[in-house]
C-alpha cells in the first residue's frame, strides 16, 4: 500500500518522536505495513511515522511472567527473546513478520476456540498523545477496553506490556479433504489448541486441515479426513519450505503457531486479503452461505482459511463479546476483479452480522459497522479525550466513527 504522505519519518529516540508529534499536523504510525487498506494512511498533508529506528526494547520479567515490548518490535524478535527466557505467548498470527503494536491495533488473531485475539495478552499500553506527553493505560483503568484495539487513533503506542506463560511445545498435524456435509464444526475446531481449515472453494469442503497440538495436551483422534503424507503450503503451487515444520515433528511454540517461517515470504506475497469475524454458533450456516457462492469466490481466490477466536472485551475488537468464527480470503492481487467477489461475500454473510478485519479489504458501509460495535460511542469519547484536535484521526477512522 503506497500513501501520498511518502516515506515515513524514523525518529531514533522517544524524545525525537515527542517533538515530531507535538510539532503540528496530522500523524499516523506505520507498523510493519501488512494491512491491505488505508487504515495507516495519514493523508497527503499528514506525517507518516515509523518506530523501526527506536531502540527495539524487549524486557522480559521472568518472575512476573510479563514482557515490555517497544512500539516498533515485530513478533519474530519478541517470540525468540521470550522463548530464550523459558516463557511463551499464548498465541500468534499466521506470520511472525508483523509488529506487535500494529497487530493488536487491528484485532489481529491466530486460531483456537479458547484463544482470544493477540490483544488479549496485553495488560498495559503506553501512548504518546497529541501534546507529546505519555499516557499509560493498564487493565485496571476504565479506558482499557478502548486502548489496545484502537485503530491507531489514540496516539503513538511506544510500548506494550504482555502476559506470558510457561514455555510449551507444539506439533502440526495436517489432514486433507474434509467434507462440508456432516461437518461438526465445534468438534473439528476444538480438536487441537489451534485449528485452521483451508479451501480453494473449487469444490465443496476443505482441501487441508491444520491441527496445532500443544505437546502438554492429549492428541485427539481426527477420523474425518486423511493424514497428510508430505509437508504442504496452504496456497496451491507455493513451496512447503516457506511453512513451519509439519508432519507431527514437535518444536517450540513460536516455530509452530505461525504457518509461515520468519525468514521466508509469508502466504503468496502477491495478494489482497479480506476477513470476516462472525458468531461461532452460526458456523454451519456461514460455511454453507459461502459454499452457495463458491464459483464466484473461487474465480479470484488463492485460498480461504477458517479459524476460531474466543470472545474478548476490547470495544473495537471484531471478536468483542462473541465467540467467533473467522473466515479469511486470500484473493489474487487485482482490485477491480476482486471487489465484486468481496461484495458478494458480504451480501451472503450479512444475515450473520459480519465484522470485517480492520486491516483487510472490506466494503461494508460504516453505519452498518457501527451498529455491530455496542461500545463504539465509548471509544469515540476516548478518542476525544486523548486526541481532542484529531491529530491521529485519518479518513479511515473518521468514516468508522462517523465524525
Ligand atoms: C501475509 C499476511 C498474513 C496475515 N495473517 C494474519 C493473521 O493470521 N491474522 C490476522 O488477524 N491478520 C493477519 N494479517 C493482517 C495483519 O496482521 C494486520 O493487518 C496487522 O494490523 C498488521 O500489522 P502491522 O504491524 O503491519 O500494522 P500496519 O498495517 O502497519 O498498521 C495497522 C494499524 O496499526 C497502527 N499502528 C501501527 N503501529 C502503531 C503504533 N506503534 N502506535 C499506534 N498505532 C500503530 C497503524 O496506524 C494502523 O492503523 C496478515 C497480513 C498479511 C500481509
Amino acid at each position: 500500500m503506497v500513501f501520498a504522505a511518502g516515506e515515513p519519518h524514523r525518529p531514533e529516540s522517544v524524545d525525537a518522536l515527542r517533538a515530531l508529534v507535538a510539532g503540528g499536523g496530522r500523524v499516523r504510525v506505520l507498523g510493519s505495513g501488512h494491512s491491505f487498506n488505508r487504515i495507516a494512511d495519514p493523508g497527503a498533508d499528514g506525517v507518516l511515522l515509523s518506530l523501526e529506528a527506536l531502540p527495539a526494547e524487549i524486557d522480559v520479567d521472568t518472575a512476573a511472567r510479563t514482557v515490555r515490548v517497544g512500539g516498533g518490535v515485530r513478533y519474530a524478535a519478541l517470540a525468540r527473546r521470550v522463548h530464550e527466557h523459558g516463557l511463551a505467548l499464548p498465541n500468534m498470527a499466521s506470520l511472525p513478520h508483523i509488529s506487535v503494536a500494529g497487530s493488536v491495533a487491528t484485532g489481529t488473531h491466530g486460531s483456537g476456540v479458547r484463544n482470544g485475539s493477540l490483544a488479549s495478552a496485553v495488560r498495559e499500553v503506553e501512548i504518546v498523545t497529541a501534546d507529546g506527553s505519555t499516557v499509560v493505560i493498564g487493565r485496571e483503568d476504565a479506558r482499557f477496553g478502548g486502548a489496545v484495539t484502537s485503530l491507531g487513533a489514540l496516539g503513538v503506542v511506544t510500548a506494550l506490556t504482555l502476559d506470558l506463560e510457561p514455555d510449551y511445545g507444539v506439533e502440526q498435524h495436517l489432514f486433507t479433504e474434509l467434507p462440508l456435509d456432516g461437518l461438526d464444526f465445534e468438534t473439528v475446531a476444538g480438536a487441537a489448541y489451534s485449528v485452521s481449515l483451508f479451501t480453494d472453494w473449487g469444490a465443496p469442503g476443505f482441501r487441508q486441515v491444520w491441527l496445532k497440538r500443544r505437546t502438554d495436551e492429549p492428541l485427539a483422534a481426527f477420523p474425518w479426513a486423511a493424514p497428510a503424507t508430505e509437508a504442504l503450503h496452504p496456497v496451491p503451487g507455493m513451496p512447503a519450505v516457506n511453512c513451519t515444520e509439519q508432519l507431527g515433528v514437535p518444536g517450540p511454540w513460536h516455530e509452530r503457531l505461525p504457518h509461515f517461517r520468519a525468514e521466508f515470504t509469508p502466504s503468496s506475497g502477491e495478494e489482497l486479503q479480506s476477513e470476516y469475524l462472525l458468531p461461532r454458533s452460526a458456523a454451519d450456516g456461514i460455511l454453507y452461505a459461502i459454499d452457495g457462492i463458491r464459483k464466484t469466490v473461487a474465480r479470484v481466490l488463492q485460498i480461504c482459511e477458517v479459524r476460531t477466536v474466543a470472545a474478548d472485551d476490547q470495544w473495537l475488537s471484531p471478536a468483542y463479546g462473541r465467540d467467533t468464527v473467522a473466515v479469511h480470503f486470500t484473493w489474487i492481487a487485482d482490485t477491480p476483479a476482486v471487489l465484486p467477489a468481496v461484495r458478494e461475500v458480504e451480501a451472503a454473510l450479512e444475515p450473520f452480522s459480519p465484522r470485517p478485519h480492520w486491516g483487510k479489504v472490506f466494503e461494508i458501509p460504516a453505519p452498518a459497522l457501527r451498529a455491530r460495535y455496542p461500545r463504539i460511542e465509548e471509544f469515540a469519547a476516548l478518542v476525544r479525550e486523548l486526541d481532542p484536535a484529531g491529530k491521529f484521526t485519518n479518513a479511515f477512522v473518521r468514516d468508522v466513527l462517523g465524525t
